[in-house]
């Protein structure tokens, strides 16, 4: 445990822990959490002392800003554990920055560095058991922000609340996905929130692909919403073409989300000296590309699944299959990641953070 920090962090233990009544190899992702959470409440205009206390309920007035105008924002990290019983962070300070420039999107008040850190680490800390060894094992960890404060009117809240919660997770695996190319729906637009992880983006997306499944896809990529020409992103990943040898993936832009795991990916493909475009990928190059045979790969890249290769893809009723590839990119990225995640290579881009005991 980590003592004598700088901000008097508030550490109240649960009385017994849940991990006997926890089947690690029967997972199913975000359902079980740990005993703690991290809590820390903003109120006359500044954050107070952050509290790491026994997972529970939250009691909050109906009234709360959060449940009518949906201000709330939240971010979606991993902790390792090595085959030394070392705790690792895979690049935290972009998942932090990030829950920062959503938060300002959101106007909800920027949560400070030192409190995330320490609160982080302490409560990873006291959950330390609930990190699993082994390739696919981690903990998932979700910060989040809400509104508090009791009120209908439509303005920002004044009463905030950060959180943390951690769920112990297993090798994402999600059976073969097939994705569609979105002709009529969208995700985000120009100078919308798309780049922020604001809670409703996801919910706003629920119901189209609910319709993407009636058709035997299990998810949309997301297309531009003034043309719907050009590919974005997959909902909850970002998402990469590999035409011939050449990587396609589109640049971040205010509809995009500026994936952890999308740049860490166009490093790797760049340090393996594999050729990366970043710029805006066509629904035409593409389909065009899978016709001629030359469409390899697709893959989406996020935190919860890492890299998640795509098996088909549908567009205006056409289906396309992807083969299976003897030098997949997607296993090879995923391979690169995992390895410097479990501390089982050189950290050449210092992506590991060390959780200190
Ligand atoms: C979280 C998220 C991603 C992936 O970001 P990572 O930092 O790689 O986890 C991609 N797109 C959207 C819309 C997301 O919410």
């Amino acid at each position: 445990m980590k003592n004598g920090s700088t901000l008097q962090l508030e550490i109240q233990k649960a009385p017994t822990s849940k991990i006997d009544s926890v089947d690690f190899d029967k997972l199913v992702f975000g359902n079980v959490f740990t005993d703690h959470m991290m809590v820390c409440d903003f109120k006359n205009g500044e954050w107070q002392k952050p509290k790491v206390m026994p997972y529970g309920p939250l009691e909050l007035e109906p009234s709360a800003r959060v449940f009518h105008y949906g201000q709330a924002v939240f971010e979606g990290m991993k902790a390792f554990k090595d085959d030394d019983d070392q705790v690792w962070l895979f690049r935290p300070e972009e998942n932090f920055n990030r829950l920062n420039k959503s938060s300002k999107r959101l106007a909800i008040p920027e949560f400070p560095t030192s409190m995330f850190f320490e609160g982080l680490e302490a409560l990873l800390n006291l959950d330390r058991d609930w990190i699993k060894k082994g390739f696919g094992n981690s903990l998932y960890i979700r910060p989040f922000v809400i509104a508090t404060e009791a009120g209908v009117s439509a303005s920002p809240s004044k009463e905030y609340k950060f959180l943390i919660i951690c769920s112990p997770a297993q090798a994402y695996y999600s059976g073969d996905v097939r994705v569609v190319f979105a002709e009529q729906f969208s995700r985000a637009a120009n100078g919308g929130v798309g780049y922020a992880k604001a809670a409703g983006n996801y919910g706003a997306q629920f119901y189209p692909t609910n319709l993407a499944k009636e058709e035997g896809y299990q998810q949309i990529i997301w297309t531009d919403a003034n043309t719907h020409e050009f590919l974005e992103e997959a909902g909850t990943m970002n998402i990469f073409f590999r035409v011939g040898d050449k990587l396609l993936t589109a640049p971040i832009s205010d509809r995009i989300l500026d994936g952890v795991t999308r740049k860490s990916v166009i490093q790797l493909a760049e340090d393996n000296g594999i050729n990366v475009e970043v710029r805006p990928v066509a629904v035409k190059e593409i389909v065009d590309a899978a016709k001629k045979g030359e469409l390899k790969e697709i893959f989406g890249s996020g935190t919860a699944a890492t890299i998640n290769p795509v098996k088909g893809f549908g567009y205006k009723g056409e289906k396309f299959e992807l083969e299976d590839q003897e030098d997949s990119y997607a296993r090879l990225f995923k391979n690169k990641l995992m390895e410097i995640q479990y501390n089982k290579t050189e950290d050449k881009f210092g992506w590991r953070h060390l959780v200190k005991e």
